[in-house]
Formats: structure tokens, C-alpha cells, sequence
């Protein structure tokens, strides 16, 4: 019979990946890895489109980017990065602009060049219409941020179909800033580090992984096995924290997306990665071209990978993505963080990740937050006997 695991990490995600390599490599334990799903790698999985070869991000598009040292440090332990940089284009009203909203976008929007000062002065004096600190919903913050005619135009469409809400009824709290770049950097992210795994994602989490010491066992639900598991191990759970207490507190609201791919007899369908959709008549946000995330790539020339994207309320069963957090969200996580803490303390379980803290985690950000987990609760648990510490992770 196999030896009993010492760690039992639920969900091969990054964060149950990033626990479970530590464990395994810095500690010498043995860790039992479960996934329900038939492959490694939580959300951020990828597989090649058979008929092009062309790397498909399965659960959307994913793009790495961190300034923390701490984290680039170990993810490249694992991969290469290329230096891909993402750059994100909108289509309003049949003309194309860059985003998020910058000086290129500014001008050409108001069909005139404008200084960086002209620029500035022109949306204060739009967005002076309404007070900021007075905004009482979604709506009203945008336009007391960057102003009217910029909010409709960019935001009020694709937050109304992302959302499926109006912005008059979204919490202003929705959007804490909108960012808007008084030069012509059309950079996505500011981070310090970003690019794209070499050999796809799916390679990376693979070499997480690889460890001797981690047992990956697939498809296999975690609630189907738990009384087969051997009994006293301690477990890192990161899966739905709702779901793990039976929705004793009610269930958490997410969003989900439904993602419709299509082969085209084509080379180029957009010329670039991501293309948002303004226009809240065109029914999907936006548009996901693959090959272009990898141009350093051999991909055929004559068919290309779109994958369409569409946002809407989680229904029992859908993939939670967003977790949406109105108050009474917040107010169950609370009852749950409560039990999560108990059930440290006498089951030896602790609460990670995305589903498993009911909060929008980057890569980095599950990274870093499992090496925290590994430093501050799991080494000190093995190492001098400490008892597990169970509170959620802010
Ligand atoms: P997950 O990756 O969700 O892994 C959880 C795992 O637990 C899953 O594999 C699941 O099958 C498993 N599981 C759940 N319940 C059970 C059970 N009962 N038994 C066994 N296994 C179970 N991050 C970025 O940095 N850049 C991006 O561009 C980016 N884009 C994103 C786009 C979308 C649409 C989404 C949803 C996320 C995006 N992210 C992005 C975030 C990224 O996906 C997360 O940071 C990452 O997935 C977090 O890892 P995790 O391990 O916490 O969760
Ligand atoms: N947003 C928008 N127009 C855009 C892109 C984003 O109004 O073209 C707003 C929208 O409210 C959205 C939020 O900004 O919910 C965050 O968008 P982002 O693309 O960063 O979110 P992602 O879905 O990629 O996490």
C-alpha cells in the first residue's frame, strides 16, 4: 500500500501547486494533490487547438505580470518568460481605439491633438460635473472621474454587459479608479516583470508538479473521497469555501463566462490579442485571438483561433470566475471565515486560493499568497509542531 500522504493539497491550481511544490521540496514531505477536473492547472490551464496547434487559454485569456521580486524569483524556477507586453484595443461605434484611456485615445476620441495639460484640463473640466465623494453609484464615479462623453463612449457599454447591471446600480466602490494616462503609453499593465510562459502554461504548472514527492490524482472530487482519505492529514483546501461547509451561510455570488471558440480559414482575424467591445448591442465583451499572444511562434498562416467572451451571473454548476462581493456576500464570507478558523483548529484545514478566500487573486497574487501560507503556517507546522493557524488570508 502507498505510504499516507503528510499533506493533502485540494485543487492543482497555482496556489494548491505552490503549496504542494514547497512542501514537497523544502520540507521532503509526501503531498496528495486532488483535482476534480481531468486536468492540472486550475484556471489558468491551457491545450493546443488540434486543428492549429495554436495555445488556447481554456478558462480565458491569462497574462502574467508581477512587481513583487519574491515571486518572479520562483516562477522562474519553473519557465521562461517571453516579453510579450499586452496592449488592449476597444471598438466603439465602428472606429478602434487603444485602452486603457490614454493621451492616444483622448485625441483621437475629441478628433484633435491635445497636449498632456490640455488633455487633463479638458477631462477635469468634464468630469467636474459631479463630485466624486458624492457618487452614489457606479455611473456617477466614472463620470465625476474622467467624464461624460469618455464614459459613454468606453465604459458604460462593457461594464453594463459585463455586469449584466446598469451602472446606476452597480456600487461606485465597483471601480475604486479608473486609470486614465495623460501620455501615449498604451502598456496594460505597470508591473515591473511581465511576459508569457515560454512553453505555454500548461508545461509550467506540469514542472510544479514533477516533484517525486507530489501524487497528482485527477478527476477525482475531493467531497466523493474525503472519507476514503486517510484521517488526521492536514489539508490545504482550494476549492469553494461555501461549497466546503455545505452552504450553511448561503451560497456566494460569482460571475461566469461563457467562452465560444471558432477556427477561421484566415491568418489574421484582428491583428491583435484582445478587442474590447463597447458597444452595449454587440453581446460579447470581447474578442480573444490566440496566436497573438505568441507571435515568436510557428503557428500556420492560413487559420487562426478566435474565442469570444460573453459575462453573466454564476447559476448552480457554471464555473465561479468573479466573485461579485455585494454586502450580503461579504457578510456570509464573514460566517465562513469564522468556520474556516474553527475547522483549522480541529480538522488541521486551511482555506487558499481563489474559491477557497472568495477574492479575485492574480497568478502573483495566489503565488505569493501560498508562499505566505507555506512560510508563516505550513513550515512552521511541520518544522516545530506548531498548531495550524486558520484565518483567511485579507
Ligand atoms: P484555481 O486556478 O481556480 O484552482 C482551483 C482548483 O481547485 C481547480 O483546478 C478546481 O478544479 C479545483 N477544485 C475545486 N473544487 C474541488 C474539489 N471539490 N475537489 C477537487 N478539486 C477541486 N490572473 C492573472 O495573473 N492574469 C490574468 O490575465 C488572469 N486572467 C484571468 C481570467 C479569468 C477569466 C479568470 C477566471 C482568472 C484570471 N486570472 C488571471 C486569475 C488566475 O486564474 C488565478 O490567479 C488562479 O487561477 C488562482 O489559482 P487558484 O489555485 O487559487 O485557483
Ligand atoms: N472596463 C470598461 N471598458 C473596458 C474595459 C474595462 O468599462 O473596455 C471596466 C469594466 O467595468 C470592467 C472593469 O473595467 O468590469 C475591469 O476590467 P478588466 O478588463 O480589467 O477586467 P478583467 O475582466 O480583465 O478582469
Amino acid at each position: 500500500t502507498e505510504p499516507s500522504p503528510d499533506l493533502i493539497v485540494v485543487g492543482s491550481g497555482f496556489f494548491g501547486l505552490t503549496v504542494a511544490e514547497r512542501v514537497a521540496s523544502e520540507l521532503d514531505k509526501r503531498v496528495l494533490v486532488l483535482d476534480r477536473r481531468d486536468h492540472i492547472g486550475g484556471n489558468a490551464y491551457s491545450a493546443p487547438e488540434p486543428e492549429t496547434g495554436i495555445e488556447v487559454h481554456v478558462y480565458g485569456a491569462h497574462l502574467f505580470h508581477t512587481s513583487n521580486e519574491r515571486v518572479w524569483q520562483y516562477v522562474n524556477r519553473f519557465t521562461e518568460f517571453t516579453n510579450y507586453q499586452h496592449r488592449v484595443f476597444t471598438i466603439y461605434q465602428d472606429k478602434t481605439y487603444s485602452l486603457p484611456i490614454n493621451l492616444g485615445t483622448i485625441c483621437q476620441y475629441f478628433g484633435k491633438s491635445f497636449s498632456p495639460s490640455e488633455a487633463r484640463a479638458l477631462v477635469h473640466e468634464q468630469a467636474g460635473e459631479l463630485d466624486t465623494a458624492e457618487a452614489a453609484n457606479l455611473e456617477e464615479k466614472a463620470i465625476s472621474l474622467i467624464g461624460r462623453p469618455l464614459y459613454e463612449a468606453f465604459i458604460r457599454g462593457y461594464t453594463k454587459k459585463q455586469w449584466q447591471t446598469d451602472p446606476t446600480e452597480l456600487p461606485a466602490a465597483v471601480i475604486a479608479r479608473l486609470p486614465v494616462r495623460y501620455t501615449f503609453d498604451n502598456r496594460y499593465f505597470n508591473d515591473t516583470y511581465e511576459g508569457l510562459p515560454v512553453d505555454g502554461y500548461t508545461a509550467w504548472l506540469e514542472r510544479m508538479a514533477a516533484h517525486p514527492n507530489i501524487e497528482v490524482r485527477l478527476s477525482t472530487d475531493y467531497f466523493d473521497v474525503r472519507d476514503e482519505l486517510p484521517k488526521d492529514v492536514p489539508t490545504v483546501f482550494t476549492g469553494p469555501i461555501d461549497k466546503y461547509f455545505d452552504y450553511e451561510a448561503g451560497e456566494l455570488g460569482w460571475r461566469t463566462l461563457d467562452f465560444e471558440t471558432e477556427v477561421l480559414p484566415i491568418g489574421d482575424f484582428q491583428g491583435t490579442s484582445v478587442m474590447n467591445y463597447a458597444d452595449e448591442d454587440v453581446p460579447f465583451t470581447r474578442i480573444h485571438e490566440f496566436r497573438h499572444f505568441h507571435p515568436e511562434r510557428k503557428y500556420p498562416d492560413d487559420k487562426t483561433v478566435v474565442v469570444r467572451e460573453y459575462s453573466r451571473f454564476a447559476e448552480t454548476g457554471d464555473e465561479p470566475y468573479y466573485p461579485i462581493n455585494t454586502p450580503e456576500d461579504r457578510a456570509k464570507l464573514e460566517r465562513y471565515r469564522q468556520l474556516a478558523q474553527k475547522e483549522a483548529e480541529e480538522r488541521r484545514v486551511l482555506f487558499g486560493g481563489r474559491l477557497g478566500t472568495y477574492k479575485y487573486l492574480d497568478m502573483h497574487m495566489a503565488i505569493g499568497s501560498a508562499l505566505s501560507m507555506f512560510d508563516n503556517r505550513i513550515r512552521p507546522f511541520f518544522d516545530q509542531g506548531e498548531s495550524l493557524d486558520g484565518r483567511l488570508e485579507d
